[in-house]
């Protein structure tokens, strides 16, 4: 845990988390009508900053609110948040809503966005959770149509996050009934994005209104691809989910893990795949060249 009491930026300035406040009719808490990015920090470097500041830019558009800052400013503030905290290793989480007006559904006119930043120690899974690899159970996702934007309206991935933690495991993998072609298919997790391995390739479902587009996600196909790991991005069927010989959870704060029990039935011999092996020996290497400064 940091030593100091963490610092936070809200309505403009920089402030103890203890001091910051918001108004009960903020509308990030009145309608969960707001965006957020969660950006990893690494020896204070923000991971793939370029990317989650674009990402930003996509959820924003998606609820129509107008970008308060410009990239070099959100670079900016970033880089202030992350100087002002403890730790070499961070998570820094920024949030913005449509801000504070009377209760209506509708946009109100000439209010100014709220923007809330916080910066916590960086935790990853421990060696011995990533050696043993975790459960996790399916659930038929239920969310709705615009899944690829980041919104803090969390509901559904709360409730079916929770199905997992009753059920004893980490994770939901859910799966989407499609008109087209037929069947279900493998959307994501309900807090991360999944991977499947088949005969030795590496299945990923494409980046689509039915998923976030994972920052990890893409790191995880460079990787693959430019280290001749066959990948294909195409929807993967409920069948070949579930007899995956691997299965991988994917997000800024598990990294890569690997999913060892679906259902409670062993993912191939119920251990981390050799293919998983590979890809995390990759993705500390890419770590290592992002602490210093090459990433
Ligand atoms: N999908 C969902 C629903 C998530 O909440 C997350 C993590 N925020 C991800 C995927 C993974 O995204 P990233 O790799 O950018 O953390």
């Amino acid at each position: 845990m940091s030593a100091h009491t963490p610092i936070v930026y809200l309505h403009g300035v920089f402030m103890p988390i203890d001091q910051a406040h918001i108004p009960v009719l903020d509308r990030g808490f009145i309608f969960g009508d707001g965006v957020y990015e969660v950006i990893p920090v690494y020896s204070r470097r923000p991971f793939r900053l370029q990317e989650h500041v674009r990402r930003l830019q996509h959820s924003l558009d998606g609820i129509r609110l107008k970008n308060p800052h410009t990239d070099a400013e959100w670079t900016d503030l970033i880089t202030q948040l992350i100087a002002r905290n403890d730790g070499e290793d961070q998570s820094v989480y920024m949030q913005i809503t449509r801000g504070v007006a009377k209760r209506d559904h509708a946009f109100p006119v000439g209010v100014k966005p709220t923007i809330f930043m916080m910066s916590s120690p960086m935790t990853v899974p421990t060696a011995e959770l990533r050696a043993t690899g975790v459960g996790a159970i399916t659930a038929t996702d239920n969310r709705w149509l615009r899944c690829d934007i980041k919104a803090t309206s969390l509901l559904p991935n709360v409730l079916l996050r929770q199905l997992a933690v009753d059920a004893g495991a980490m994770e939901v993998v859910l799966l989407r009934e499609l008109a087209k072609p037929p069947g279900r298919y493998l959307t994501e997790g309900a807090a991360s994005n999944i991977f499947v391995v088949q005969n030795g390739t590496l299945l990923a479902p494409p980046k689509d209104h039915l998923m976030l587009p994972g920052i990890t996600y893409d790191v995880v196909i460079e990787l693959a691809v430019a280290n001749n790991i066959r990948c294909e991005v195409r929807l993967v069927s409920e069948h070949e989910v579930r007899t995956a010989q691997e299965l991988w959870q994917t997000s800024s704060l598990r990294e890569v893990m690997p999913i060892t029990a679906l259902d409670g039935k062993p993912v191939g011999d119920g251990k981390p795949g050799p293919l998983f092996k590979k890809m995390y020996t990759f993705y500390q290497d890419y770590k290592q060249a992002v602490r210093a400064g090459k990433g």
